[in-house]
């Protein structure tokens, strides 16, 4: 029998949005509990670099107001402008929060929180760049991270750490809870909830070349959208441009934020082509694009599909003289600022940044689609907005939608403490007058049956083969640039991967404690699923926008598709239903409230 434990609240996932909404929740007067199949500072968050963006001014004049509309821009106008609004004007609050709360942010020479440059980053709509992310060297992640931690235990969260959450249970239309594996011992536990808050991360391990660490494998996303939940805007993953390359680790855009410049393998400042106005600072799907069509026309580097992004003194300060900018950099300088990236390159390539220039490529990095909420984190069922009672969602997993078509570099820490926080208030109000959904029997039922069913598999393939066709046609065919023929190619392709893996699985280890090649079996499941609904998201969408671009529909399309899309499974037999089918709705307008009273905000055609 699996222990049943009961919360006001859990929250699933430890990193920077799980985190903030057990703080508020919590702080809120319910009782929390944070299941976390990672110990919380394990938490991909801690891998961010680059800085959290908020328009607080210290070094330049800068405007809520701007950055939302850098938001919307950047988001090629798909972006919800209520949302947008809220996630700039909510930053400002939230960082000199998490500075109140200890955060060792750099300081000016004055004492104020530091901040630097970064892609699509303007003041006064897009006049020029301005210094808007905030940073702790380049830890600012890891630094959020070890705060909201310390803060959590302070206020009496209870952490369940290695406990992998499996399913949700829902009941009587609301969500009652949900199920885990506690990995150290293989049981399952009951979490009974009033409310259930799903911060799991994103997925960007369904690509071969990726950012995201081994478990960012979509769990919370699949198990919810396995029960009748759609997904938003799927086809919308975002290709970081500089990933080191063969490897796909991030190397920070706070390099180009210093002055580093991006080189094809001719020496040429290729972005000048591309974005004659913010260069190397364009937004990153334009970036990857660039970096994407040298190589396709024969100008990496040794003939390579990569190009170099040199940060070394010597380039960068040239570069400054030539735009007639005072500022100049040394080497003491950038192993300051830069310090992790440095550490990185020498670590994983063998190339010291500040004497050889640094090999990068484009690397899937971010998920902007993903669990649809509204701006208090509320889960919401279809394109009409309706609330699922007692299920709430912030951070990568979820999309409120607030950046849209692509996600503007330091605002998804942003969207983390924002809305993660919004959340975890709205949870501590829910929980003060709703009831307990009573569970229904056995709901661990379902979930058992499929752990015992991949253990006991005995087909003849293993999941780290199917694990790496996946990524591999995911990456040619649902990758940088796309195609329609392409695209239908990648559907039927995940089919069938999801047909061996229900009928050809073969798992080793067969026993009940730390067994993470049965999880990873799971996980694996999961990854599939979303796989699939983004090639079904993409192949629907016949323009190109934002990090969606399409050979074959190469025009922005804002008659037709300023719409959200949603993806349902018609089928809520979690497991043993093999081919479930896909719903699409495209019926969700996009929230333009910021256009009705400024035109600025209109959809433009985009220039650099
Ligand atoms: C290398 C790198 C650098 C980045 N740099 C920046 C940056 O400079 N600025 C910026 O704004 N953004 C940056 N990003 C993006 C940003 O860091 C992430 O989008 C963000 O941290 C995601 O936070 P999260 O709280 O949603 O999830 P995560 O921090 O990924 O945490 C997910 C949590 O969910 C838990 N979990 C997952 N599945 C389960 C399960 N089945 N059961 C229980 N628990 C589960 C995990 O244990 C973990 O605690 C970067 C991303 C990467 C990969």
């Amino acid at each position: 029998m699996p222990t049943t434990h009961q919360f006001d609240a859990i929250i699933v996932g430890a990193g920077g949005a799980g985190l903030m909404a057990a703080l508020y929740a919590s702080k809120g007067g319910a009782k929390v509990a944070v299941v976390s199949k990672l110990y919380p500072t394990r938490s991909h968050t801690g891998a961010a670099l680059g800085g959290i963006g908020a328009a607080l001014g210290n070094l330049e004049e800068d405007k809520p107001i701007w950055h939302a509309y850098d938001t919307v821009k950047g988001g090629d106008y798909l972006a919800d402008q209520n949302a947008a609004l809220v996630l700039a004007e909510n930053a400002v609050d939230a960082v000199i929060e998490l500075e109140h709360m200890g955060l060792p942010f750099d300081r000016t020479p004055e004492g104020k929180i530091s901040q630097r440059r970064f892609g699509g980053h303007t003041s006064n709509f897009g006049e020029k760049p301005v210094r808007r992310a905030c940073h702790a060297a380049d830890r600012t992640g890891h630094m959020i991270l070890q705060t909201l931690y310390q803060q959590c235990i302070k206020n009496n969260v209870k952490f369940f750490d290695e406990f992998h959450v499996v399913d949700i249970i829902m009941n009587q239309g609301a969500c009652a809870g949900a199920v885990a594996i506690e990995l150290g011992t293989g049981d399952f536990h009951i979490f009974h909830a009033k409310a259930t808050f799903f911060a799991t991360g994103g997925w960007g391990r369904v690509w071969r070349v990726t950012s995201n660490a081994h478990t960012l494998t979509g769990d919370g996303a699949a198990a919810v959208f396995r029960r009748g939940i759609p997904m938003e805007d799927m086809e919308f993953y975002q290709f970081h441009p500089t990933g080191l390359y063969g490897l796909g680790v991030l190397l920070t855009e706070g390099i180009r934020g210093e002055g580093g410049i991006l080189l094809n393998g001719k020496g040429e400042r290729f972005m000048v082509k591309y974005a004659p106005n913010i260069k190397d600072l364009a937004s990153r799907d334009v970036v990857s694009r660039s970096i994407y069509l040298e190589v396709r026309d024969g100008n990496g580097v040794n003939g390579k599909d990569y190009v170099h992004l040199d940060i070394r003194p010597s380039t960068v300060n040239k570069y400054l003289e030539a735009a007639g900018e005072t500022r100049r950099v040394d080497e003491a300088y950038i192993a300051r600022v830069l310090a992790e990236t440095l550490d990185v390159c020498r670590t994983y390539a063998g190339v010291d940044p500040l004497t050889e220039p640094m090999p990068i490529q484009p690397t899937a990095h971010y998920a902007m689609g993903g669990i649809p909420t509204n701006i208090d984190a509320e889960v919401i069922s279809d394109a009409r907005d309706t609330v699922v009672r007692g299920l709430y969602a912030a951070g990568e997993v979820a999309c409120v939608s607030c950046h849209g078509a692509n996600r503007l570099g330091t605002n998804s820490l942003v969207d983390l403490i924002v809305f993660g926080r919004r959340g975890g208030m709205k949870v501590a109000d829910y929980v003060k007058h709703a009831d307990f959904v009573p569970l229904p029997a056995n709901p661990e039922k379902e979930t058992e049956a499929e752990f015992k069913r991949i253990r006991n598999s005995k087909g003849k393939t293993r999941p780290v083969e199917l694990r790496k066709e996946m990524q591999r046609i995911m990456m040619d065919k649902c990758g940088v640039f796309r195609e329609g023929k392409m695209l239908d190619e990648c559907v039927t392709d995940m089919q069938n991967l999801r047909e061996r893996y229900r009928k050809d699985l073969h798992v080793d280890d067969l026993g009940s404690k730390y067994n993470t090649d049965v999880l990873e079996a799971w996980e694996l499941g999961c990854l599939l699923d979303l796989a699939e609904v983004t090639a079904v998201s993409a192949a629907n969408r016949t323009e190109s926008r934002g990090a969606h671009s399409r050979e074959d529909f190469k025009e922005r399309d804002d008659n037709n598709w300023l719409v959200h899309t949603f993806v349902t499974r018609d089928s809520t037999d979690v497991y043993t239903d093999g081919n479930p089918k896909l719903v699409i709705d495209t019926t969700k307008k996009v929230d333009m409230s910021l256009a009705e009273k400024d035109p600025a905000f209109m959809p433009k055609v985009r220039s650099y």
